[in-house]
């Protein structure tokens, strides 16, 4: 019997992009709603046709014409998977000013490495009536809808705060925001007051010298005060720091004991350690081991993370490479 597909992703997630409006986040180019999106007039009719068409290629007949093919997140389709009208998950990129210089920005080549100071609209396309019009086409999720806002960052994006309103107004079950918190936001203290966000901030370090190092900005103080008045809202619950490891920078033990101490006296309650997207995503790590000192700094902060009563955690890509280039746990 010919065999069916299915995928999570294409079912519940919606990516709006600086560049286009597609399927997934998932690193392959899934099936495209919208390629170039700079706000033109969208066809609904042909734009809600996309997914079922992209579904009736996931079989082993038709699967060569599938932009999805060769994709890790295929699996069998069940007789319990029903393609859904409606996207339970939106992902939010579609602009690239910040207000901040990390030398590790995966958007470098968008955004030139150029620093915004000021608040600006996308430079690619506004969100908020491309929201209007995905809502009055019951393309979103009202109930369980789940937003991720990346960036970029919000800290310099005007329609940040209105962007939130309008999800409160029309239904949305929680956010995930990403922002170097630079800038305080009343809304963001609005959403963890209500326990409806999971904010997360890297902060990379603990010092203002190794701050500038990595951001290009001398902003460590903002950061730093602007997480002490947010853990104050929900005793830490709803917000994340991460360090992101970059070699020669903060890949040393001082640095890593000083930013878990500052964890621990602001109440930060969850830190994400992170490997540097040069190792995790870019290298072949059979080819270019990872450096060795790695493995010290990450159980130090772990064995630290401990005695603090601090939850750490990884991201899927980081632990894959803790697990198997680390600790030789995975084969
Ligand atoms: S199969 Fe992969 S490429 Fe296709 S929609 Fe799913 S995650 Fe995206
Ligand atoms: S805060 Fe984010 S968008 Fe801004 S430079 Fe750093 S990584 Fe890039």
């Amino acid at each position: 019997m010919m065999k069916q597909y299915f995928c999570d992703e294409l079912n519940n997630v919606l990516s709006c992009f600086h560049d286009r409006i597609m399927s997934c986040c998932s690193g392959q180019i899934g099936p495209i709603y919208y390629e170039g999106y700079r706000g033109q007039k969208i066809d609904w009719d042909n734009f809600k046709q996309i997914k079922p068409n992209a579904f009736s290629l996931l079989n082993d007949e038709n699967i060569d014409k599938s932009p999805c093919k060769g994709c890790f997140f295929l699996r069998e389709r069940k007789p319990e998977d029903v393609i859904s009208p409606t996207f339970k998950f939106l992902n939010i990129s579609h602009w690239t000013h910040c207000n901040c210089g990390c030398i590790y920005c995966a958007r470098m080549s968008h955004s030139k490495g150029q620093i915004t100071y000021k608040s600006a609209k996308s430079e690619y396309y506004d969100m908020i009536p491309l929201l209007k019009q995905l809502y009055k086409h019951d393309l979103l999720d009202r109930k369980n809808l789940i937003v991720n806002i990346q960036g970029g960052d919000i800290s310099v994006l005007k329609e940040f705060e209105p962007m939130v309103k309008e999800f409160l107004k029309n239904g949305a079950f929680k956010f995930y925001i990403l922002s170097n918190n630079i800038k305080y936001q009343p809304i963001i203290e609005k959403l963890l007051k209500k326990g409806i966000v999971d904010f997360t901030t890297s902060l990379d370090c603990a010092t203002p010298e190794v701050y500038y190092k990595l951001k290009r900005v001398d902003k460590f103080k903002d950061s730093v005060e602007n997480l002490k008045r947010y853990t104050k809202v929900n005793a830490g619950f709803g917000i994340t720091v991460k360090y992101i490891v970059i070699e020669h920078i903060n890949d040393n033990i001082e640095e890593i004991t000083k930013f878990v101490n500052l964890m621990s006296d602001i109440n930060v309650k969850t830190i994400e350690f992170m490997i540097d997207n040069k190792y995790v995503i870019f290298a072949n790590l059979d080819e270019t081991p990872l450096p060795s000192h790695y493995k010290d700094l990450y159980l130090h902060m772990k064995n630290l993370c401990e005695e603090k009563g601090i939850n750490l955690i990884l991201w899927s890509k980081t632990e894959y490479v803790i697990n198997k280039y680390m600790l030789n746990t995975d084969d």
